[in-house]
């Protein structure tokens, strides 16, 4: 089974990109035949974006990876712009593509009414650039988070567009969305996802805060004026913390109900405080080890981009050759 996912670029990874996806991929290593993880840097240039910045964020993602148990000889780990295979298929995708489909993208409509200046036609293009991502390495299933579901519904569709048209040259992928923690949520604003680019500062929870700083947003995260520590109707800040609880510890949402039946929630965010902690410490600890050897991290993507170049290229001739392009 090919197993291919893709995470933007930035060293403000946040528990649910943790929990929803990070988890997956170091859980898919071993299974994926092979597991090939990307950091989208050519998604991240939808938004607003400082050159030297993104420069600095592909290695903070590289080492944030590498310490949650990614391995870079286990998989294939590469920066997207190294391989040109993606931009090209893009654009051969886009034919297939209908318009009307990515006027209806939620995470294109949400996005866009944020931007206040430019709202870019990247940003509107966003998802075939991921379906080229995916179909370019012919992957089975795609380990993400709730909130692209959709996106992969459409490469889906993309997919079978094309080779309808075209032949049977692409697979159609399946989404792998995890039962428990696919959609963490802000702690300040428990209805929305936690998020890189919309969340609240101290709603959300970062990979690399320190112990204190992880304690201090948990402990004031937002709840209800119940007191009961159970999942419901109204009670979404609660929910949200049972499901990270549950995470952390490897357990199930029932199970952490029934601990905390009867117990006030300073006692329970004290406990999922405590948890979360422990559990993100020793990726921090590690990425402070990793982050400082750019050449280090610099030659395993290098070296990713070769493994990932050779799949994608056989598939671009493939495609190119079907559609009509260059000599018979
Ligand atoms: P943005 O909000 O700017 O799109 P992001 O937080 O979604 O950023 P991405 O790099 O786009 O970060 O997403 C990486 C992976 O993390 C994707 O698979 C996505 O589905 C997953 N993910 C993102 N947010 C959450 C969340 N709150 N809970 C669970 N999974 C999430
Ligand atoms: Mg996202």
């Amino acid at each position: 089974m090919r197993i291919f996912s893709g995470i933007q670029p930035t060293g403000r990874k946040h528990l649910g990109n943790y929990i929803g996806a990070i988890r997956q991929y170091v859980d898919g290593q071993d299974r994926g035949d092979p597991a090939i993880y990307c950091i989208v840097d050519l998604h991240a240039l939808t938004v607003p974006w400082d050159p030297a910045v993104l420069r600095e964020s592909v290695y903070d993602t590289t080492a944030i990876l590498i310490a949650a148990g990614l391995d870079p000889d286990r998989c294939i780990l590469f920066r997207q712009s190294d391989v040109r295979e993606h931009t090209e298929l893009t654009w051969h995708l886009s034919a297939v593509t209908a318009h009307g489909d990515l006027n209806r993208m939620t995470q294109f409509k949400e996005k866009s009414a944020k931007q206040r200046e430019l709202s870019s036609a990247g940003l509107f293009f966003y998802p075939v650039l991921m379906a080229a991502d995916v179909l370019a390495y012919k992957a089975d299933t795609v380990p993400v988070g709730d909130d692209q579901r959709q996106h992969v519904e459409l490469m889906r569709e993309i997919a079978r567009r094309f080779n309808e048209r075209f032949g049977e040259i692409l697979v159609v992928p399946d989404h792998r969305i995890p039962e428990v923690g696919a959609r963490i949520m802000d702690l300040q604003e428990p209805t929305n996802k936690m998020s890189t680019t919309g969340g609240t500062e101290s709603g959300t929870v970062l990979v690399l805060d320190d112990p204190k700083t992880v304690a201090k947003k948990i402990k004031s995260a937002v709840t209800d004026s119940g007191s009961e520590v159970r999942r419901g109707e109204g009670k979404e800040g609660i929910a949200n913390l049972i499901e990270i609880l549950a995470v952390a510890r490897g357990t199930s949402e029932d199970e952490i109900e029934r601990e905390f039946a009867g117990s006030g929630y300073g006692d329970f965010k004290g406990a999922v405080a405590e948890a979360v902690v422990d559990y993100l410490a020793p990726v921090r600890e590690r990425y402070e080890e990793l982050r400082p050897d750019e050449e280090a991290l610099e030659s395993a993507l290098s070296a990713g981009a070769e493994k990932a170049r050779e799949i994608a290229a056989g598939t671009l001739a493939e495609v190119r050759s079907a559609i009509g392009l260059g000599p018979a």
